[in-house]
């Protein structure tokens, strides 16, 4: 008889658990835009070197993290967010899982900075595969800044199966419109090689809106409002020539997070239907707000779908409010004359 079983050394069980939550650039760009919300930040810069393959970089103006908390946040499991399997169903952060920062260290060159309010100086951290090569005492602003540089550097494999910078870059803006139109109150700036991609001050819902899909927008937006026991509905539907043939502008927030969900688009879907021409797709920006307790982020690493206790209700009300706003608005079916 021999014992074969090991335990997998913390590097390569966080290069392991990268897989799951860095797929791409743009995963990078999510996780590290949702620590800086959570570090409450109320301004927010992205800046992208060659589509995310040599740069990513958040600076933030938030809480900042103590020396001892810098060094922490990158070990696999450490997080400030929960303290027991309880706080998963009243979260009120967008992490919670302790793995991001963990799994990008694995994977990349990492630089961070951080300093907390109340210190004279903050914590300069470099690391480079899960190993730490420098740390300092360092002179910067309050906040947080995380550069990622040379993305799967030690995973040729996945490096090579990166897509072209255009499709890359389409896939980080697409991460950077679904956070910024979650949270309009901050304000949010982004670029891309040097030149300004985006510049969001600090808003309220309608005006993100505009500032990120063009002044055109404004006329097109139906409000949806509805105030049940078991959802809030607050935001927007495209009017019916605002629809497109690809899927782009479609967006659910469940409690100030996207999610993807085929079934609540489904009703929204259905709630236009008889307006829209055959293969458009209605644009939507709709925040649900629920009690946490009835939904379970916690079915995939990336966070974006969720499970609803009661999937059903949420359909009908959803459906029955936006045909609601769209008859407000003088949109019915037009049964005999022109369309
Ligand atoms: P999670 O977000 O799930 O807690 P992460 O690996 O993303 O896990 O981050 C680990 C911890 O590092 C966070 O819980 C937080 O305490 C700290 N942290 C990460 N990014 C920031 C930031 N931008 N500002 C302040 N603290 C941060
Ligand atoms: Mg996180």
């Amino acid at each position: 008889m021999s014992d074969i079983i090991q335990l997998l050394p913390d590097h390569v069980a966080n290069q392991i658990a990268a897989g799951e939550v860095v797929q791409r650039p743009a995963s990078v760009v999510k996780e590290l835009l949702e620590n800086a919300i959570d570090a409450h930040a109320t301004s927010i810069k992205l800046i992208v070197k060659d589509a995310g393959k040599t740069l990513i970089q958040v600076i933030d103006d938030g809480e900042g993290m103590s020396a001892t908390d810098a060094r922490l946040s990158f070990e696999r499991h450490a997080t400030s967010k929960i303290r027991t399997a309880d706080d998963l169903f009243k979260l009120n952060t967008k992490g919670f899982r302790g793995e991001a920062l963990a799994s990008i260290a694995a994977i990349a060159h990492v630089e961070l900075k951080t300093k907390q309010e109340e210190d004279e100086v903050g914590t300069s951290i470099i690391i480079e595969g899960s190993e730490v090569v420098e740390q300092e005492v360092v002179v910067t602003p309050k906040g947080t800044s995380i550069a990622v540089k040379n993305l799967f550097f030690n995973i040729p494999a996945r490096r090579n199966f990166l897509k072209s910078n255009t499709v890359e870059l389409r896939h980080i803006v697409d991460e950077f419109h679904r956070v910024a139109l979650a949270h309009p109150n901050i304000a949010f700036a982004m670029y891309h090689n040097g030149s300004e991609v985006f510049m969001l001050p600090e808003s309220n819902y309608r005006q993100r809106i505009v500032n990120i899909f063009g002044n055109k927008t404004n006329e097109k937006l139906v409000p949806v409002n509805e105030d049940t026991e078991v959802i809030k509905i607050s935001g927007f539907v495209g009017k019916p020539e605002y629809a497109k043939k690809s899927r782009g502008e479609q967006f659910f927030f469940v409690n100030n997070r996207f999610i993807k969900s085929a079934y609540l688009n489904h009703a929204i879907a259905s709630a236009f239907e008889g307006l829209l021409k055959d293969g458009a797709h209605a644009s939507y920006f709709l925040n649900l707000e629920v009690n946490p307790q009835t939904i379970d982020i916690n079915i995939h690493p990336t966070k974006t779908e969720i499970k609803f206790d009661d999937e059903h209700t949420l359909y009908a009300i959803l459906r029955a409010s936006v045909k609601h706003s769209l008859g407000q608005f003088n949109i019915a079916p037009v049964l005999d004359f022109d369309r």
